[in-house]
């Protein structure tokens, strides 16, 4: 599990690299300051839902773990890097955590039930 998590981390900071050096003109490891925010944004929650034995099922506390500006603006990213991340990592599952931010409410409302 552990394992999936990091690779979680690391496509979400790979997909925002993408964007931020196409969109945005930045190279390497620099990345402009409002990419730098939702990188930022986005490994503390991931960190925060890793560590975070008390967390609920994953698919429910993201729900809680994006705020919505967060969450538009992680979701462009997406559209835009998660194309190019399929091609160049086919074995990161972008739909999988795409499904899992962003239709989360949908399955959560059945998670409820089992706990
Ligand atoms: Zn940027």
């Amino acid at each position: 599990m552990a394992f999936s998590r990091r690779l979680e981390a690391n496509t979400v900071q790979k997909m925002i690299a993408i964007y931020c050096h196409e969109m945005h003109g930045t190279k390497g490891n620099n990345l402009c300051a409002e990419c730098l925010k939702l990188f930022d944004y986005s490994e503390k929650r991931i960190d925060k839902c890793f560590y975070g034995d008390d967390k609920p099922v994953c698919s429910k506390c993201q729900v809680h773990c994006y705020k919505p500006e967060m969450r538009d603006r992680i979701k462009e990213v997406m559209r835009y890097s998660g194309p190019k991340m399929m091609f160049k990592s086919p074995l990161l599952s972008i739909r999988y955590m795409y499904r899992k931010i962003f239709k989360s409410n949908v399955s959560s409302a059945r998670k409820s039930k089992e706990n």
